[in-house]
């Protein structure tokens, strides 16, 4: 039985069994103080919401849109089409409809139309892992439409797990550098050239958004990208997995310690490279050329 008000449980959290409304509000809860407590959005701020149409991206969508006029911030949506036959075209529709439905505006933005192919070509023609190419276009792009569109900030909807693991990789191929470049709020303030990006649903685990997710009834295709081997990376989610069911807790207790170090990580990896403008885009970047640039010259 829910552990408040007795009604038949949905989920079970940290052993204690959750109702239906039970859930939503000590999901929404924890939402909202994440957004609170690392003081992620001003008021009067434009966000932008980087949307896949995946149940974390729409999840976070639905919970900004529902907290806009309380906080008065305004959202508006941004989309990367990488160019995936099968895969996102099938995320596009959904996107859209949930767009419509809840009256926000959506930018799509094209691998093909931007970077000159969709990532099924590149793939083909580039010896890189499709991952690699993949990631820098669509940073790349993110940051480069977030400017165009006057957004503040720009919210992706990266989880508690996605956050864990990335902790442990890290750690565990020794790259403190590349962790300190983590946390709920992360970019460089007062930067005009680098949008900042926030994470709401950095509080929140995989199972808890799912859950979420599933009972509010959002798409929940759980298709996966076909590119998507990264080996290291799922043998790490396994593995915490594995360890959070035998010594639950375990998740968040990462978490904890990984953000009280955090600030001093920060402090210590400050990055010390002038911010410069790509010869080739003029987008910022601290070397000569863009990573974007140096890969589309590999064309
Ligand atoms: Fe891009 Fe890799 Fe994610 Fe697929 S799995 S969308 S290729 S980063
Ligand atoms: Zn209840
Ligand atoms: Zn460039």
């Amino acid at each position: 039985m829910c552990k408040n008000c007795e009604k038949k449980p949905v989920i079970v959290i940290s052993t204690k069994p959750f109702c239906k409304s039970c859930f939503f509000k000590y999901f929404e809860r924890k939402f909202n103080k994440t957004i609170s407590k690392f003081k992620l959005i001003g008021s009067n701020e434009r966000i932008g919401v980087a949307l896949s149409g995946g149940k974390d991206s729409l999840t976070l969508l639905y919970l900004l849109n529902k907290l806009k006029s309380k906080k008065r911030f305004t959202i508006e949506a941004l989309l990367i089409d990488e160019g995936i036959k099968g895969y996102r075209d099938k995320t596009i529709k959904d996107a859209k409809k949930f767009c419509k439905e809840f009256g926000v505006k959506l930018n799509i933005i094209s691998f093909k139309k931007e970077m000159g192919f969709p990532l099924d070509h590149l793939v083909k023609k580039l010896n890189l892992k499709p991952c690699s190419i993949c990631g820098v276009f669509r940073r790349y792009l993110i940051n480069k439409y977030s400017r165009k569109l006057n957004f503040d900030k720009i919210a992706t909807g990266h989880n508690l797990d996605d956050e864990v693991q990335s902790i442990l990789m890290n750690q565990f191929r020794n790259n403190p550098e590349v962790s300190a470049r983590l946390g709920p709020l992360t970019g460089i303030k007062d930067n005009q050239k680098f949008i900042r990006r926030i994470k709401p649903l950095y509080l929140l685990t995989e199972k808890e958004i799912t859950t979420y997710a599933y009972i509010r009834k959002f798409n929940l295709k759980f298709d996966e990208c076909p590119y998507n081997t990264e080996a290291y990376r799922i043998s790490v989610r396994e593995f915490i997995n594995n360890f959070e069911q035998k010594y639950p807790g375990t998740k968040h207790a990462i978490m904890k310690s990984f953000l009280e170090l955090l600030p001093s990580l920060k402090k210590k990896y400050k990055s010390k490279s002038e911010i410069r403008s790509c010869k080739k885009c003029k987008e910022p970047c601290s070397q000569e050329i863009c990573q974007a640039c140096e890969i589309k010259n590999k064309l």
